[in-house]
């Protein structure tokens, strides 16, 4: 029987939320590959025999048609046929996964088109036999999470928070993870409730929690008192939130009156819906390389369509879209490589130039896009002038053969080399500080590791150095110096970023308020 217990974590995403948990297991961790077909082709047969195996037992205990389903699914599985069509696939240089969901994705098909009845009857099996199999090599769990449940896991990937609906709430528990990846970057930009680093948790699916999001604590089967509590604070909690909503629709001004530009981040059009424009001086960020992890990498055209929904979204407000960003902690099937290194691999710009044939798509749709809005484009982990001046040649082609016009080309400054000596860059039209990936290279402190996340401190008088330096040159240089790292939505991070010289953050949406709240109760003095 389940007893009320209490755990600590770090907060990566500031809330309140009660719910019943749900042990996210393997679902979350990706698939992979060896890349060895030999190895990959017997992944897919172990898989096959233990899904046989389970369904044999099933057989056992099941009467009736259920019985009789379950043995046409044994009969299915255990028939050769089914898996030489993937295993065709692996030989050619599939993963076991991509092999089997595509091979019995075409075989799935072929049932539903059938003539007969009973072949398209017999289609909701066959995604049956598909989804067991899948589970099996990925370790997914079978059981959707119900709405508003709790995750927890080890550690959780981009897409799979990105497949949730958060509208009926919830929140997510890490026994690892950081509060400074980008999956803690999302829950905040979505205001999900998220704490990391949750050593030794030990709840159990189903037993219901309290997650105070904003002192990092965790109660489990608590009594009715406890709940009380909780409630009473959470009710508080929405009550700062509320005095910071009333702010929303003003711009954002010091106690001493320096007005400050606010821009939001955003990974996706779809994050934009229920959010007034007018609440912010436009978007200083999309993340475009969530529209590349959701499966197969987007064509043109889909890409074509978020950014310009996006542009339209803004109306005449400047957007700012960064180029991809694959690679470090946002790995891309089919697109980032193996590295044992990959915050100091082929990530960001480095990667989109090591393949060209891809980024050429995006800069396309990015071109074909401009005349939706403003547009700017952002190069990410820039740390040479030729990096810059490769990207930038590459767009001068496409549009020449498009007879497009050149958006501004701007870029992030998150590589030290660049914020120690920005006259390298002096070409750029525009900086924007990723103090994300600028902090964890300055302080080598990675920003996936909850180990280490005391030393990961944007308030460290070196990161804080870099930054103003940054600001300086652009001021006597006239480039524009904004900030779009995740320092800029923390309320305790803004008075030292002000005090180093920016007049100019772009944030998360959800933070967005207490962002204006915080600017609000700086004095810059002077
Ligand atoms: C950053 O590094 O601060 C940044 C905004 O980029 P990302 O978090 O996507 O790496
Ligand atoms: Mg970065």
């Amino acid at each position: 029987m389940p007893f009320p217990r209490s755990y600590r974590g770090t907060v990566a995403s500031r809330g309140y939320a009660e719910g019943a948990l749900f042990s996210l297991a393997a679902e979350a961790v990706p698939y992979r590959s060896s890349n060895n077909p030999a190895l990959e082709s017997d992944r897919l047969r172990d898989a096959i025999a233990i899904a046989a195996s389970e369904l044999t037992s099933l057989v056992v205990s099941a009467s009736g048609d259920a019985a009789d389903i379950l043995e046409f699914q044994l009969a299915m599985v255990e028939d050769d046929a089914l898996s030489e069509p993937a295993l065709a696939l692996i030989a050619e240089g599939k993963d076991a996964v991509e092999a089997w969901r595509a091979a019995l994705d075409a075989e799935t098909e072929t049932y539903l088109t059938s003539d007969s009845e009973y072949f398209r009857a017999r289609a909701a099996d066959l995604r049956d036999i598909a989804g067991r199999v899948l589970r099996i090599l990925t370790g997914a769990n079978d059981i959707e999470p119900p709405p508003g449940a709790i995750l927890v896991g080890e550690d959780i990937t981009p897409s799979v928070f990105l497949g949730r609906n958060w509208s009926k709430g919830g929140a997510i528990i890490l026994r690892q993870g950081s509060a400074a990846s980008h999956v803690a970057m999302l829950a905040r930009s979505r205001g999900v409730p998220m704490l990391v680093g949750v050593a030794g948790f030990d709840g159990e699916g189903g037993e219901p929690a309290l997650v105070d999001a904003e002192a990092g604590a965790i109660l489990l089967s608590p009594d009715a008192e406890t709940i009380g509590g909780f409630r009473a604070a959470a009710e508080k909690g929405r009550s700062v939130r509320a005095v910071a909503g009333a702010m929303a629709n003003k711009p954002a001004v010091t106690a001493d009156g320096t007005a400050i530009a606010i821009h939001i981040n955003v990974a996706s059009p779809d994050e934009l819906a229920g959010i007034d424009a007018a609440t912010c001086d436009g978007i200083g960020l999309m993340r475009t390389e969530f529209l590349y992890g959701q499966g197969d990498l987007p064509d043109e055209e889909a890409q074509y369509d978020a950014y310009s929904r996006v542009l339209d979204w803004a109306a005449g407000r400047p957007v700012v879209i960064r180029t991809v960003d694959a690679g470090g902690d946002k790995p891309v099937p089919g697109f980032t490589v193996d590295e044992s290194n990959p915050f100091l691999g082929l990530r960001g710009i480095r990667l989109a130039l090591a393949k060209p044939d891809i980024f050429r798509v995006q800069i396309r749709a990015l071109l074909r896009a401009a005349p939706h809005g403003h547009l700017r484009v952002m190069f990410p982990m820039i740390a040479t002038a030729a990096e810059f001046s490769t990207a930038k040649a590459l767009f001068l082609e496409e549009a020449g053969a498009l007879g497009a016009g050149l958006p501004q080309l701007g870029i992030m400054v998150e590589v030290p080399a660049v914020a120690v000596a920005p006259a390298l860059l002096k070409d750029a039209a525009f900086f924007s500080i990723g103090s994300n990936d600028l902090t964890q290279y300055v302080m080598a402190a990675g920003r996936d590791n909850g180990a280490v996340a005391g030393l990961n401190d944007v308030t460290h008088p070196a990161v804080l150095e870099l930054i103003s330096r940054v600001v300086r040159y652009g001021a006597d240089h006239g480039i524009p110096v904004s900030l779009c790292g995740d320092a800029g939505s923390d309320p305790a991070a803004i008075p030292a970023l002000l005090a180093a010289g920016l007049r100019s953050l772009s944030v998360s949406p959800a933070q967005l308020p207490l962002a204006k709240l915080a600017i609000s109760g700086v004095k810059l003095g002077g």
